[in-house]
């Protein structure tokens, strides 16, 4: 297991430093929503355009630790061209991914949360790099860290459409 631990610490590394799609959308049409988790300081603005129901465009910005850096990057790659119910179901799954060890680790009994455990752990090529913050459960303060990028894009999904100018 050494070697996949070492796997997802290269792949965040690999997206702090070179975060994807960095930067904001104008705001309309973009919807924009914040994030701000007070354990760590780490501060997210996430910006999504959608064109119908797909996610055309994503852009993460803010600052923080590795890890909630990494993940915005990961986040903005994995959501981009999906449609917005295919978001929300990837959102579903790395929550429950983060959240079901997290139970665990409190020492809550694991059984009560088997449906989204096997939610969560379920095809790892769908989650693809975001596959990576599997690594991070291990380090309960640092979860939070990771989720709060999800947690934004699910609040501007959530953001009403913003009906297009007329020209
Ligand atoms: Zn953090």
């Amino acid at each position: 297991m050494a070697g996949l631990e070492d796997l997802y610490r290269e792949i965040i590394l690999d997206h702090y430093r070179n975060p994807r799609n960095l930067g904001e959308l104008p705001v309309p049409p973009a919807v924009r929503a914040e994030g701000f988790n007070p354990l760590c300081g780490d501060e997210v603005v996430v910006t999504v355009s959608l064109d119908g129901d797909r996610v055309a465009e994503v852009r993460q910005a803010g600052q923080g630790c590795s890890i909630s850096r990494s993940s915005a990057s990961m986040m903005s790659v994995a959501v981009k061209g999906r449609s917005v119910a295919d978001a929300r179901g990837l959102v579903r799954k790395v929550k429950a991914m983060m959240s079901v060890h997290e139970a665990q680790l409190e020492g809550e009994d694991p059984a009560e949360d088997a449906d989204d455990a096997s939610d969560g752990s379920a095809d790892p090529e769908e989650l693809g790099d975001v596959a990576a913050l599997q690594g991070v459960v291990k380090f309960p303060v640092r979860i939070k860290c990771a989720t709060l990028c999800w947690n934004a894009l699910l609040q501007a999904l959530d953001e009403p459409a913003t009906p297009a100018t007329p020209s």
